[in-house]
């Protein structure tokens, strides 16, 4: 008798293994695919042609246009939004950072893919990095080519990039992206051509990884703070403080930083020259800013390189925080972010130092 207790509780336990694991069951992962427009979404009147129109084609026809993602997984399309990524807001980020709990809390997706465009993707990418808490795998996707042009990239960059979501190795490694068959983590990486089909480069800490046709190859975890790990939550959060960025040069004027003081910005990046510099009217303007309370960040117009606290500029002095690892776009999404909640200098110089 007891022994037959026995036997039926492991055909149970057994049963239940296997069903758990989709390589017995044959279950396939469910994957969500998030579309917000962009060039990947894109359409011209010819496939050689330069000129076109970013989000043109559906969700839908995009999944249409490559079947095999189908074998991958179960896949179902949303459309967010069809854009251009130059008219991303954070509107439309903040809808996804709450879908994507949605589906995690729901448990109807065990990975996410967006599509995006590319010329602000870093940015959703690493918003999404810093506030989503879910640990299901959220891959940003785009392309460079348009869907109508000759040897369009973006059927592949999809199909790998539902490959890497819907892989559990890419969970715990934050906000991914994939383009090119390369896998990037959302906080190193950053567009550097403005037509090449590679134009997203990790320069300071490499790749996460590499995926070719569907086969993924994960090299390293990310060593910055992101996701669970993350202080940040934009739960109940519908709009975000307003942060400008100024653009250094030699001799630059002083008056657009003071001139985004008066029009209400809560915090300034200078994407300053080299280490974060700025010349001394502009220092001064910085200054006068952070002492009405206006958060100043230094980053910098160089495309790779961390700008180091008091440096050649005296922050302690004149109350200004570092960028360390961001480029002023990043710094722009972290700035505003923390800005959520009155925090001191140096806490917000501790954010800049670990995100
Ligand atoms: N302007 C386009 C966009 O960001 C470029 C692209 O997707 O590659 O939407």
């Amino acid at each position: 008798m007891k022994n037959s207790h026995c036997y039926t509780r492991c055909l149970l336990t057994l049963l239940i293994v296997l069903v758990s694991f989709p390589a017995f069951s044959q279950q396939k992962p469910n994957i969500t695919i998030l579309a917000t427009g962009g060039t990947i979404a894109g359409a011209a009147g010819s496939g050689a042609q330069s000129g076109y129109t970013s989000g043109q084609v559906t969700i839908d026809a995009m999944i249409n246009a490559v079947p095999d993602v189908l074998n991958l997984a179960d896949i179902s399309g949303e459309q967010i939004s069809n854009v251009g990524s130059q008219d991303m807001s954070f509107d439309i980020m903040l809808k996804l950072a709450h879908r994507i709990e949605e589906l995690a809390s729901n448990q109807e997706a065990d990975g996410v893919v967006i599509t995006h465009g590319t010329d602000t993707m870093e940015e959703t990418a690493y918003f999404l990095n810093l506030v989503v808490k879910a640990d299901i795998p959220v891959v940003l996707v785009g392309s460079m080519r348009p869907s109508t042009a000759i040897s369009a990239d973006g059927p592949l960059n999809l199909y790998n990039a539902v490959a890497v979501a819907a892989d559990p190795n890419a969970r715990g490694l934050g906000v991914l992206l994939v383009m090119n068959d390369w896998i990037h983590s959302a906080q190193t990486l950053t567009k550097v051509s403005t037509t090449a089909v590679q134009t997203f480069m990790s320069p300071l800490r490499g790749l996460i990884g590499t995926t070719a046709y569907g086969v993924n190859d994960f090299y390293r975890t990310p060593d910055q703070r992101f996701g669970k790990s993350s202080e940040f939550s934009v739960s109940g959060v519908t709009e975000l403080p307003r942060v400008d960025i100024i653009y250094g040069s030699a001799d630059m004027s002083a008056d657009l930083i003071t001139a985004a003081v008066e029009l209400g910005a809560k915090g300034i990046v200078v994407a300053g020259v080299g280490n974060g510099n700025m010349n001394k009217a502009s220092l001064e303007a910085c200054a006068e800013a952070s002492k009405k309370g206006v958060v100043v960040v230094r980053s910098t117009r160089v495309a790779t390189g961390t700008v180091g606290r008091n440096v050649e500029t005296d922050d302690d002095a004149l109350g200004l925080i570092a960028s360390y690892n961001l480029n002023p776009q990043k710094s722009r999404v972290l700035l505003s972010v923390a800005l959520l909640e009155q925090r001191g200098l140096d806490e917000m110089q501790r954010i800049f130092v670990e995100y």
